[in-house]
């Protein structure tokens, strides 16, 4: 197997300022070409550190790919600095140099003298025309190894590896595929369920990896072969078998998230939903829309932090709220029906709680009630996340248990 590094390229990622997209991006794409990904680094715009970490890189794998440091400016180093770790010389390419100005001239501008050093290529490397920018890039390949230098800008750098990097990787070092599977699960802990399928976490292909994110467990299932069907068919009956173990914990396997798997539901049932928070207030409804298409199951959203708005808007009886308070099973029951009926959905969900910091007298931070009412019925869970000091993640955890039973009441009655 063909071994790689990532090295990412620029000051703001040391800094914090920008979230390293890219590395992620480029993990995935490695391991499913079956190129092992060894090491990820990153290295500020300064030509000593970069020589330095291209060396050692270059001591262990095969493959290097960096992104970032194309552009224009005195502090774009890596093209210098990637030809001068390899010996490759600069010259300029009178097409490309052409190209670059022809993308100012196309928006009405003057090519900036300073964009001329982009059309500098390493003499000898293949080079990957960018479609949607001004630097190219370029594969240098020497004794063996191979270092790709992209663009930063993630749009770019994409464009040009779905465009020409990977096809050059496939016909010259692809030489098997990685799959992964991530299973999604809602309501059971890590070590619940890692314990469950302990002695799977022992197995070598497929492996599988329990990891765990904003109240949620997930499990990653990695396949390698020499083929993508080879790969799935290893895949395939190790899934099966965290499947009967983990049974209705599972929300979904490669969702991005719950409010994924809630918007197919409802749209595979031809349902909409209508939902009132208090102390989510309206975050629900965000990550429901925040889904391609749900806005044929999404009638609304309510936010009613008030007990006055809770009575006026959703039609909770006072006296509810006088007798058992603003946080309660009766509340949120009301609350869910309430909108149910104004809203005309087929299903209300309300939520009422304590987001915190800190608890609010009567109740500890963290706890709330989740309402939920359909044509069968309506009913309210209590719920704790069980975290102090902890407002937002008291939100998304909450959110995210509203959406689960959404998604449990659908599937036991639709
Ligand atoms: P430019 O011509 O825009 O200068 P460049 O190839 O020199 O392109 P950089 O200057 O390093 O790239 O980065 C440009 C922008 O691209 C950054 O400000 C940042 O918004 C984004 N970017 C760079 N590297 C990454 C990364 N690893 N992950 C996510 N975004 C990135």
């Amino acid at each position: 197997m063909h071994t790689c590094e990532l090295i990412s390229v620029g000051t703001e990622l040391l800094l914090g300022d920008i979230l390293n997209t890219n590395a992620q991006y480029l993990s995935r794409e490695m391991a499913s070409l079956g190129i092992g990904l060894l090491h990820q680094s990153t290295v500020g715009d300064n030509p000593g550190r970069l020589s330095s970490e291209i060396r050692s890189s270059l001591s262990r794998c095969d493959i290097i790919i960096t992104t970032g440091g194309l552009g224009p400016t005195p502090d774009d180093i890596t093209k210098e600095t990637v030809c001068e770790a390899l010996g490759f010389r600069l010259c300029r390419d009178s097409a490309i140099l052409a190209d670059i100005e022809s993308h100012f001239t196309r928006r009405g501008k003057v090519m900036p003298a300073e964009n001329a050093k982009q059309a500098d290529i390493p003499e000898g490397a293949a080079v990957f025309k960018n479609s949607c920018g001004t630097a190219p890039g370029a594969a240098l390949e020497k004794d063996g190894k191979c270092v790709i230098i992209l663009p930063g800008p993630p749009r770019e750098m994409k464009m040009m590896f779905n465009e020409s990097v990977r096809p050059f990787l496939i016909s010259k070092y692809s030489d098997g595929v990685i799959i992964s599977r991530n299973v999604r699960t809602f309501g059971i802990g890590e070590s619940d369920m890692a314990h469950r399928v302990s002695d799977l976490l022992k197995s070598v292909n497929p492996s599988v990896a329990p990891y765990a994110k904003d109240g949620e467990a997930f499990l990653r299932v990695t396949a390698s072969a020499e083929s993508r069907a080879k790969a799935e068919a290893l895949l395939l009956p190790v899934i099966a078998d965290i499947k009967s173990r983990l049974s209705d914990f599972i929300y979904g396997i490669d969702y991005e998230s719950l409010q994924e798997a809630v918007v197919k539901l409802l749209s595979e049932k031809g349902l909409r939903a209508a939902f009132a928070e208090s102390c989510t207030a309206g975050y629900i409804s965000k990550r429901i829309t925040e889904v391609p298409g749900s806005s044929s199951v999404f009638e609304c959203g309510a936010v009613t932090y008030s007990n006055a708005m809770k009575t006026k808007m959703l039609n909770v009886s006072p006296k509810t709220l006088e007798r058992f308070g603003s946080v309660s099973e009766q509340t949120a029951v009301e609350m869910a029906r309430g909108v149910m009926e104004i809203s005309g959905a087929d299903i209300g969900v309300s939520v009422t709680g304590v987001a915190g910091p800190g608890d609010d007298g009567e109740f500890p931070e963290g706890l709330s009630f989740i309402g939920i009412c359909g044509a069968q019925g309506s009913f309210a869970e209590r719920f704790e996340t069980g975290r102090k000091n902890a407002r937002e993640y008291n939100r998304y955890v909450t959110a995210s248990k509203a959406l689960d039973m959404l998604r449990r009441f659908i599937i036991k009655n639709y």
